[in-house]
């Protein structure tokens, strides 16, 4: 039986939660049938880390990849999910006992972020599940090519910007706002289409997985 695909990205309505400084998200019609416009025509407001979304090195490293300078294949192919469990602090050791595999291309990590359904609902959360340095620096080291992780940012909410910098510095993709609630832990096919803002240092994206059968599942 072939698996079917999951969305691990979240809406963008208004239960989202937004960083603090972030002027949030707004719709309006800005054409209204309704009110005799000939069609309905909805304007959207909002900064490209709004929900579901894809850092790219220019996020932290000036004059580094921007969106569309990383092209499509970090973010479509083979990826794993990993369970970190109650760990608030991602670090190397609670990655190795997770058992990210050597030779992982995408690494999408399943915190308690997505237990708490923490992407659902507003308002902001500043104790969220999120990478420490040394988890960080033992993924670039395991050269991955994208990092995944249930909240709005890879890094703690008062931790440096170095979190960031050590991925996008070897040029990794960091998908942030992801809910893998209801995705098993293991390998899996990811398809994540950021939109094309050229240019720009993020932008929002879809993403969608697909559990990865292996032997005993057949
Ligand atoms: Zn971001």
């Amino acid at each position: 039986m072939t698996a079917h695909w999951r969305d691990i990205s979240v809406p963008l309505g208004a239960s989202l939660p937004t960083w603090p400084d972030s002027p949030g998200i707004s719709t309006r019609l800005r054409l209204s049938i309704e009110k005799g416009d000939v069609a309905n025509v909805t304007q959207l407001e909002m900064d490209v880390h709004t929900g579901t979304h894809v850092d790219a090195p220019r996020h932290f490293v000036e004059g580094a990849a921007t969106i569309e300078e990383l092209g499509l294949d970090p973010f479509i192919g083979p990826a794993i999910v990993i369970d970190t469990g109650d760990a608030g602090e991602i670090d190397s050791g609670v990655l190795r006992a997770a058992g990210v595999p050597a030779e992982a291309d995408r690494v999408l990590l399943r915190t308690r972020n997505s237990s708490a359904k923490s992407m659902y609902s507003a308002p902001f959360d500043e104790t969220y599940a999120a990478l420490t340095l040394d988890g960080a620096s033992w993924l670039a080291e395991q050269n991955v090519r994208l990092v995944g992780i249930d909240y709005l940012s890879i890094q703690r909410y008062d931790e440096s910007p170095e979190v960031h910098r050590v991925l996008l510095n070897k040029g990794i993709a960091i998908l942030e706002g992801i809910s893998l609630r209801d995705v098993p832990a293991g390998p899996c096919d990811l398809i994540c289409l950021p939109l094309n803002l050229p240019g720009a240092e993020a932008a929002p994206a879809r993403a969608i997985v697909r559990h990865r059968q292996t032997e005993s599942d057949r």
